[in-house]
């Protein structure tokens, strides 16, 4: 009897672009396209800057994080290592249009990322594919790799520790419940990797309180199986089965959610698992949020303490941890959610996104209420926000103000 020979996975091909004289002509680079006089100015007179009755306020810690920064450097240096070949990406390099435009214009082309389409069977062993900062799902990383592409993987570390957390918990057989959003690319990476090596293990998506307290009811009271599976749709593991794989629970979390709220989550289900069993023996938990998200919420929660008129936040309508600062900015002031400059119309209208409609609307704009009298502008922006978008904002809202960009420069 003859046996189907096993087709083997050709060897994944890890190329080293970081070398010296690459990245020395990529950080140039990186500083013409992204680097802004203006920001550096702000920082350097701690973060506040008033002319006339105008007063912008900096966070302290705002825009690209170091997670960002590597991902870009590497797609950069692929373009200098590999000048001639094809370059593609598994869906964005982050979240922000202006930085995925530069990459565009580098010939470095966007792959679909929600589903493994044929353009990846196109792909031959002389193409690079970059794995982008959020990571990707192990359906693609092996799929390309079966492919035999070079791969250039941005991974940010801290997603890589979410990994490991979630490969322990189906190590050992505890369900992984990952606060996160289900279509998010983070988190259908991260979603991926708790099913283990064996692909045996289980994981449950929820995003909000209201999903949590269900899940909760569910592990306290049991309930209707179909009606669970139904409300988290492609939000489970397959196979799951709610009565089975809510007795030992390991929490983990996309690592841009909102800190209060990911712990508030931690807290019910630990609470709901220690009702049922009196113990919380089958409760783990870990906080993945990274160290850039949190130094960003926690710098803007230090800029509210202190009276501003509006708040300006600037990032990718898609960015996970730049949505966060809107919603925290929306608990105390007027903030509008801006991808560019160009979003602040005029002094009467602004265009922004509104985070509970999901959509860009125009709004009326606060600031013409101060017109002929003194205002203070908060801006803060998501870890995938380039400081030339900031710099644009700021000369754009001082302009609408009456205050030119000679008139910044000479300050
Ligand atoms: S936001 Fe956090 S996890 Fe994401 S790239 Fe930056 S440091 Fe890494």
């Amino acid at each position: 009897m003859s046996e189907t020979p096993v087709e083997k996975p050709k060897k994944r091909k890890r190329v080293n672009v970081r070398r010296p004289e690459v990245m020395t002509l990529v950080q140039e680079e990186v500083e013409k396209h992204y680097h802004s006089p203006v920001v550096q100015k702000l920082r350097d007179a701690g973060g506040s800057l008033t002319i006339g009755q105008t007063t912008i306020r900096l966070a302290e810690q705002f825009g690209f994080c170091y997670g960002v920064e590597r991902a870009i450097d590497l797609a950069y240096a692929s373009r200098r290592v590999f000048p001639d070949q094809r370059i593609f990406l598994i869906g964005e390099i982050i979240h922000n249009p202006e930085v995925n435009r530069q990459l565009a214009d580098m010939n470095i082309v966007s792959l679909p990322w929600k589903e493994i389409s044929e353009d990846y069977d196109d792909l031959t062993a002389d193409d690079v594919v970059i794995v982008p900062a959020f990571g990707a799902p192990t359906s693609f990383t092996e799929k390309i790799e079966q492919q035999g592409c070079h791969i250039i993987d941005t991974t940010c570390g801290d997603v890589m520790k979410v990994w490991r957390r979630v490969r322990t918990y189906a190590k050992g057989g505890v369900t992984s419940l990952i606060h996160g959003k289900r279509g998010h690319e983070e988190t259908r990476a991260t979603a991926s990797r708790a099913l283990g090596d064996d692909k045996k293990g289980h994981y449950l998506v929820v995003l909000t309180l209201e999903e949590t307290d269900y899940v909760c009811n569910f592990i306290r009271n049991g309930g209707n199986k179909e009606e669970f599976l139904a409300k988290f749709d492609r939000a489970c593991s397959p196979g799951f089965d709610p009565e089975i794989h809510l007795k030992e629970i390991g929490v983990a979390n996309q690592t841009t959610m909102l800190k209060s709220e990911t712990m508030e989550i931690q807290n019910r289900v630990k609470k709901a698992i220690t009702d049922r069993d009196g113990n919380d023996e089958n409760f783990q938990m870990f906080d993945t949020i990274c160290g850039a998200t949190q130094e960003r919420q926690d710098a803007l929660f230090d800029m509210l303490n202190k009276p501003m008129d509006v708040l300006l936040v600037v990032g990718g309508y898609n960015s996970s941890n730049t949505t966060h600062l809107v919603e925290i900015g929306n608990e105390h002031l007027p903030t509008y959610f801006i991808r560019e400059a160009s979003c602040l119309e005029s002094l009467e209208t602004v265009i922004h996104f509104d985070i509970e409609q999901h959509e860009e609307i125009s709004a009326p704009n606060v600031l013409a209420g101060f017109d002929d009298s003194p205002a203070t502008i908060g801006i803060t922006a998501g870890a995938s926000c380039p400081a030339n978008l900031i710099e644009e904002t700021i000369v754009r809202v001082l302009g609408l103000r009456g205050i030119s960009r000679e008139d910044i420069e000479s300050v």
